[in-house]
């Protein structure tokens, strides 16, 4: 295969995974595999530049900067749609259409996605450029942008090469948009407001970098100036996706207005349920003929109408605020409210965040606030009526001790939030610390429920999670709830724990800051914990997505001897505390298999990370301390004299650097 046949074959692979990856969420392979091929091929396109194309799926990290973005005109014009806030509304529309038509109609009933809509044109099958609506005659070109958006395909196979527009909707899941915040949230930087305005203001990024970074999806819903035949609006759906671009699987076609009323409803009790934001539904007349006949007013098509979801808000009185107590430590104030229905559920409890959002409120005891309700997330309190204050209210101030414990409460500099910072004994601390441990995306640990932990906390079992690997069956049998079985299951759950990747061990810490993403960047860095505890703040903060916050929080972290200590006694049950991913990759013979090593001393031509890394590369097993068991002694210079004294009376050989290579070196 020449050079220009490989490249073309890694982008067509690469392209595939991102289309089941971004577009059918079924990826076939893994992030790690996924990777390898994008290096790859990085390295051939940057070996041999004159194979550059800007299609490349290399080319979606972005990296353009655009100063200021180019205006030009749409081929062909981005409408508007009028909106409906009733039954009537869609009624009525009803019968201004069947004056037209004249016939029974059937209506396409899709999800009104959430988002800034977007133009992408196509010619000979790839992406030309993309346009944001702008005044829906010319808008904005963003296609730098737009091109590190992965579910967008950079290629198509349309049925012509013939240029075509397709309109969609620039979204951010809601996971996303946690996650994303949750990286802010760490870096110090402001969280944002909600998906949409995110989605919106990504597009006008000036580094395309900075777009490709965050979680950004595209969900189409219309072709435009296609020159291939499309009956219906179902068909145009059908198409599109096909071609390869994302299209939600909600849509539905209706017979009737009945069932396009019933599509209203279902979704607007399910919507929290979707990934994304909607903010109603589209109804679309489905025959493009009859379309074509009704066409469009000034501003929008009169074949489509939008439904609008009235926006979930409520008003209620303002209680009390209780303060809880997070596993951190973090004190969040929630506000205690006079139950209220909001969309369909009785709403008593609202977060206030911290303490200055109270006060941005300026909220009183006594006052009517309106609470929010978006997506999954608790409801919030957005807004305080003043008018309906009564008089003599009392502002709501803000706790300083510990509800839960009576320490001094702590506001450190540059943080919105107030922290207790007796970690070892305030309760909720150390049940939510054990809880954070063995949660799914920590160490995974079955058959342990927050109850019982709390329980376990309680009554002196366990005081902090290195505590859970001590647990043997008897002492949880006569724990309330707790059968043998369970009790079984629950000992032998923490035993498999150790299986767990060291990112995931790290996370499972619970270091103030190190969320999952920030734990793996720095299990990637750092590939052992050793390696971590000796990083200063200079080496933590070169690391992507570790700010001075987090290198902070690891750096005091650390210093903690319990901490230290409790990694040791983890790491003496068991738990992974080194990547395995490069040691996998680079086994390199089974010579050691089955033998244990000790290491000591420094050594002459390799550090003792490199010692150690090549034990595991053939094989051999290294443990910390010199037993019955120990194979060998690997012994460089300066070797501690306990350590000789030890070796020589159990009879445990000890071998130089040489006799190791010698033991390793192939054969010949
Ligand atoms: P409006 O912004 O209220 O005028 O609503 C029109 C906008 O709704 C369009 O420009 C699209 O960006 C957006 N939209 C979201 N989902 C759909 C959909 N399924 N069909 C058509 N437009 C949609
Ligand atoms: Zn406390």
């Amino acid at each position: 295969m020449s050079v220009e046949e490989k490249i073309k074959t890694l982008r067509a692979e690469l392209a595939l995974h991102n289309h089941k990856y971004y577009v059918l969420d079924a990826p076939v392979i893994s992030d790690y595999e996924f990777d390898q091929l994008l290096i790859n091929l990085q390295e051939l396109e940057q070996a041999n530049p004159q194979f550059f194309d800007p299609n490349s799926p290399t080319q979606r990290v972005g990296g353009t900067v655009t100063k200021n973005f180019v205006t030009v005109q749409h081929d062909h014009r981005m409408y508007s749609l009028d909106n409906s806030y009733s039954k009537e509304d869609l009624l009525d529309w009803e019968v201004r259409l069947l004056k037209v038509i004249q016939q029974p109609l059937s209506f396409m009933c899709e999800l009104k996605y959430d988002g800034a809509s977007i133009s992408l044109t196509y010619e000979n099958g790839l992406l030309l450029r993309a346009v944001t609506r702008g005044d829906g005659i010319q808008g904005d070109e963003v296609t730098a942008n737009i091109r590190t958006i992965k579910s967008i395909p950079l290629k198509v196979a349309a049925p012509s090469n013939e240029r075509f527009d397709i309109r969609g909707e620039i979204i951010m899941t809601k996971s996303g948009f946690e996650a994303l915040n949750e990286k802010r949230r760490a870096l110090g930087e402001e969280e944002f407001k909600n998906p949409r305005n995110t989605a919106s203001g990504s597009l006008k990024l000036q580094n395309s970098a900075e777009v490709a970074k965050r979680p950004l999806s595209c969900l189409l819903y219309s072709i435009q100036g296609a020159n291939w035949p499309i009956e219906t609006q179902k068909d145009m759906l059908h198409q599109a996706r096909n071609m390869g671009f994302k299209v939600p699987s909600e849509a539905r076609l209706a017979k009737n207005m009945d069932e396009v009323l019933a599509f209203i409803d279902y979704w607007e009790k399910h919507r929290h349920e979707l990934p994304y934001e909607i903010d109603g539904v589209v109804i679309k007349v489905n025959e493009l003929a009859h379309q074509n006949i009704l066409g469009h007013t000034a501003k929008a098509p009169r074949w489509a109408m939008a439904y609008k979801y009235k926006a979930e808000e409520a008003t209620t009185l303002l209680n009390q605020v209780v303060y809880q107590v997070g596993r951190t430590g973090a004190i969040t104030p929630v506000a205690e409210l006079e139950p209220v229905d909001l969309a369909g559920t009785v709403v008593k409890r609202a977060s206030l965040h911290n303490a200055d959002q109270i006060e941005k409120l300026d909220l009183h005891f006594g006052d009517t606030v309106v609470v929010e309700k978006g997506g999954e997330i608790i409801p919030k309190i957005t807004a305080v009526k003043i008018g309906l204050r009564p008089d003599g209210a009392v502002p709501v101030g803000f706790i300083d001790q510990c509800p839960e414990c009576g320490s001094a409460l702590v506001r450190l500099a540059g943080e919105a939030q107030h922290y207790c910072l007796n970690e070892q004994n305030c309760p909720p601390q150390i049940s939510g610390r054990i809880q954070h441990f063995i949660s799914r995306k920590a160490m995974d640990i079955d058959g342990l429920g927050e109850e019982t932990v709390t329980l376990m906390v309680k009554k002196g079992l366990i005081h902090d999670f290195a505590d859970l690997f001590t647990l043997k069956v008897e002492d949880i049998v006569p724990l309330e709830r707790m059968g043998e079985k369970s009790a079984q299951n629950l000992v032998q759950g923490v035993q498999e724990s150790i299986r767990q990747p060291y990112s995931k061990v790290l996370f499972a810490l619970g270091i103030r800051h190190v969320g999952e993403t920030v734990a793996q960047k720095l299990t990637q860095a750092f590939p052992n914990i050793e390696l971590l505890r000796r990083a200063t703040e200079a080496e933590l903060v070169a690391v992507d997505d570790i700010g001075l916050k987090i290198a902070q929080s690891l750096l005091n972290y650390f210093e903690n001897d319990e901490n230290w200590y409790r990694i040791k006694r983890l790491r003496a049950y068991g738990c992974q505390f080194e990547t395995q991913n490069d040691v996998e990759q680079k086994v390199q013979s089974r010579v050691l298999e089955g033998m244990t090593f000790v290491v000591s001393g420094v050594f002459q031509n390799l550090s003792r990370e490199e010692v150690k890394a090549l034990i595991i590369a053939h094989s051999g097993i290294i443990v910390g301390s010199i037993s019955g068991k120990t194979s060998y002694v690997l012994a460089g210079d300066q070797m501690g004299p306990s350590k000789r004294q030890k070796a020589e009376k159990l009879g445990i050989p000890i071998i130089s650097e040489e006799d190791f290579f010698k033991m390793i070196a192939p054969n010949p």
